[in-house]
């Protein structure tokens, strides 16, 4: 249904010059890859990156791979140097989702797709697919998590809450944000969670006031010590909602510099992403849950998404209302995250082969 939609949409003259318009087309002689990807500093980043290339070069593609170290003029460079380099199609995990549209205006004039990966690009028609997890649902399941751990809706509280977002530029952080959002506010609403800080976004559009720029974790540190030291002298936090594991690992510095110590008074502190520092935590009681997304399914969606090009099957897609760019509701796959707690990391991270038990000190 979905994908014989996308289909209908291509006219007659769209279809042989133009790759970008979705669904099935004409096999392309594609034998070379671009991939842009955001950082190293983040450790699933160089997951991704290693492994949608190797997928590709095992399938004897040329797929040449950059880093752009979280800097959006680098990124920008770094793609013109791909399309230069004879790239047929680009996969860019946008560092800022706003600023690309120029340089993928050049890559659509050499007839290049563009794969938006993990992040949506915004404000330019020059994005043919995106694929990604259910960003939205990463926050409806720390929200919902927070609710079942601090049992909401038989408890009167108050709990002190304080809720923080990811970086203002990365158009995955406003999904993130808006799904925990949507399932904590009433509660705040309510008055069974408190802000002490007053940082509680009046809506779901408000959330880049508490966001932290790159992802950083010593940004989040910094913000968590002024938050505890400035709020926290006479009580508690019960709480804290972490967009993502980055983040809660400065959190977790922050508490434990304040004199929390893991034990049944530790704050709940989510994240997302089971990367290893946070796996590690949440074993040792400093974190309680990450939202995994298993990453190895993406590369494969992607990588599943070339060949169909290549070959001129229909691309796959199993979205095609959720991400509108501001020019376009760009077609997607979404895959679904999933919670992992202490009890369960080593059913769904190790024996998955996602981790290795050495990796997390098992
Ligand atoms: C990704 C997350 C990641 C964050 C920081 C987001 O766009 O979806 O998995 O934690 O960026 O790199």
């Amino acid at each position: 249904g979905v994908v014989a939609g996308l289909a209908l949409g291509l006219t007659a003259c769209d279809a042989p010059t133009e790759p970008n318009t979705g669904g099935a087309g004409e096999a392309q002689d594609i034998t070379n890859v671009g991939i842009s990807m955001p950082t190293r500093e983040l450790e699933r980043w160089i997951n991704d990156g290693a492994q949608l290339q190797k997928l590709l070069q095992d399938a004897g593609y040329t797929a040449e791979l950059q880093y752009a170290e979280n800097d959006p003029d680098t990124q920008i460079s770094q793609i013109q140097n791909l399309i230069a380099g004879g790239s047929q199609v680009l996969v860019v995990a946008a560092i800022d989702g706003s600023v690309l549209a120029p340089v993928l205006q050049d890559a659509k004039d050499k007839g290049i797709t563009v794969i938006a990966y993990d992040r949506l690009i915004n404000d330019t028609p020059n994005v043919d697919y995106y694929a990604t997890f259910d960003n939205q649902k990463v926050g409806t399941l720390q929200g919902e998590y927070i609710v079942d751990q601090l049992d909401l809706e038989n408890q009167a509280g108050p709990f002190y809450l304080e809720p923080f977002a990811g970086s203002p530029d990365d158009n995955n952080a406003k999904f993130f944000f808006s799904g925990a959002w949507d399932v904590l506010k009433p509660y705040v609403d309510e008055g069974k969670l408190v802000v002490a800080s007053g940082k509680a976004p009046k809506s779901n559009d408000d959330w880049a006031s508490i966001g932290i720029q790159d992802w950083e974790s010593s940004g989040a540190q910094s913000e968590m010590e002024n938050r505890l030291a400035t709020f926290y002298t006479d009580k508690k936090v019960d709480v804290v909602l972490s967009p993502n594991d980055s983040l809660a690992q400065g959190i977790a510095e922050a508490l434990a510099s304040s004199g929390y110590t893991p034990g049944p008074d530790y704050p709940l502190l989510t994240g997302q992403d089971a990367d290893k520092a946070s796996v590690i935590n949440i074993l040792a009681g400093k974190q309680s849950m990450t939202v995994w997304k298993d990453t190895r399914l993406l590369g494969q969606q992607v990588f599943n998404m070339i060949e169909a090009l290549k070959s001129g099957a229909q691309v796959e897609v199993n979205d095609t209302e959720s991400y509108d760019n501001g020019v376009k509701v760009v077609p997607s796959y979404l895959l679904p995250p999933e919670v992992v707690v202490k009890d369960t990391v080593q059913e769904k991270l190790i024996d998955s082969g996602f981790l290795k038990a050495s990796d997390v000190g098992l």
